[in-house]
């Protein structure tokens, strides 16, 4: 499923975009981001994956597909969400640089040109953020909570961002092919990427509201994000090495532990009696407790060595694309 990184780009730009429940969007989408890219010059493909869509979604695509050869949709098998969605989209990239936008309208396919055209002069940046700055969604419901979690996620990680969640985004595709997504953590692409060591740039961009189909997430969603950052701060801390947030706990107490049990057991060879004394209790916790500690950690490391392998997590199912 992977590709890998040797492999030759098959255009200039990979556009990938989640689908969910869009079947009035698609037909202008695909038509606009046509309009866009053809006048530009840069050979483009453009990656629909339809994440399990109730509505007719999937054989729209599939009929737009017969008739676009740049169009490549993937199905999946039922609504994994928007992240696993866009990893699928990520799986199937060819082309040198990977943009990403939503399915909605509500992002504008002629931004892209621009984007590409600034990552080509830019050799020191490998990502672009989108920036709504004229952001056209509800104040309250929306505005704000994005502001807030904006705010949370640049201190929490260190990333500072004014928009994070802006779905238009550009990559050099050797970065894509280097992070993996999972959870919801589509959210936190810029710190992912970040981690991964790329430079990442803010570039403004125009937003529209979304004039057909629902939005898929309501207010519950700032509290997913709330939750999400916390296990992002927690993960960014200690993901990467197991062993030395578990290890140090336990050696902190296995090397008074065995301290303790050391001194019990020359006092036992001196002839003394050890037995009900609360510092052979307490000696006895502290070593295996310790031990304890340090081998969680062992398998902590073991954990993420086979978590960063990529073929070891199946996050989600391709189907067959619909019968016309
Ligand atoms: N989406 C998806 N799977 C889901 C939910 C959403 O693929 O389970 C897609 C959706 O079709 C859209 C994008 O993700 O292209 C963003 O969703 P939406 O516009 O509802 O989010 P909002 O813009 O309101 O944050
Ligand atoms: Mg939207």
């Amino acid at each position: 499923m992977t590709q890998s990184p040797t492999q030759a780009s098959t255009c200039d730009v990979s556009i990938v975009i989640p689908v969910y429940n869009e079947e009035d969007n698609l037909p202008e989408l695909v038509a606009r981001v046509g309009e866009a890219m053809q006048p530009s010059g840069f050979s483009f493909e453009l990656i629909c994956v339809d994440d399990g869509s109730r509505d007719d979604s999937a054989r729209v695509l599939a009929g737009l597909a017969a008739k676009t050869p740049w169009l490549k949709p993937r199905y999946l098998m039922r609504n994994y969400g928007q992240t696993a969605a866009l990893q699928a989209g990520f799986d199937a990239v060819g082309g040198r640089y990977t943009v990403t936008l939503d399915g909605d309208l509500q992002n504008d396919p002629l931004d892209i040109p621009d984007l590409i055209r600034t990552l080509e002069s830019r050799s020191d940046i490998s990502m672009i953020s989108g920036w709504r700055k004229d952001r056209q969604d509800k104040a309250l419901s929306r505005k704000l909570p994005s502001m807030l979690a904006n705010r949370l996620i640049s201190w929490a990680t260190g990333v500072s961002l004014h928009d994070y969640g802006c779905a238009l985004k550009a990559y050099r595709s050797e970065l894509v092919k280097r992070i993996r997504l999972y959870g919801e953590l589509h959210r936190f692409v810029p710190v992912l990427a970040f981690e991964a060591g790329a430079k990442i740039m803010e570039v403004p961009v125009r937003h529209h509201a979304r004039t057909r189909g629902q939005s898929k997430y309501g207010i519950d969603r700032t509290f997913r994000v709330l939750l999400d950052l916390l296990l992002m701060k927690f993960m960014l801390r200690y993901l990467h090495r197991p062993l030395h947030a578990f290890g140090g706990v336990g050696l902190w107490m296995l090397v008074p532990g065995a301290g303790i049990l050391g001194y019990l057991g020359v006092l036992k060879l001196l002839g003394e009696s050890i037995g009900g004394r609360p510092l052979l209790l307490l000696g006895i916790m502290l070593a295996l407790m310790g031990v304890q500690l340090i081998a969680i950690g062992l398998l902590g490391e073991i954990l993420i060595r086979i978590y960063h392998e990529p073929e070891g997590r199946d996050q989600y199912r391709l189907r067959e694309p619909p019968e016309l």
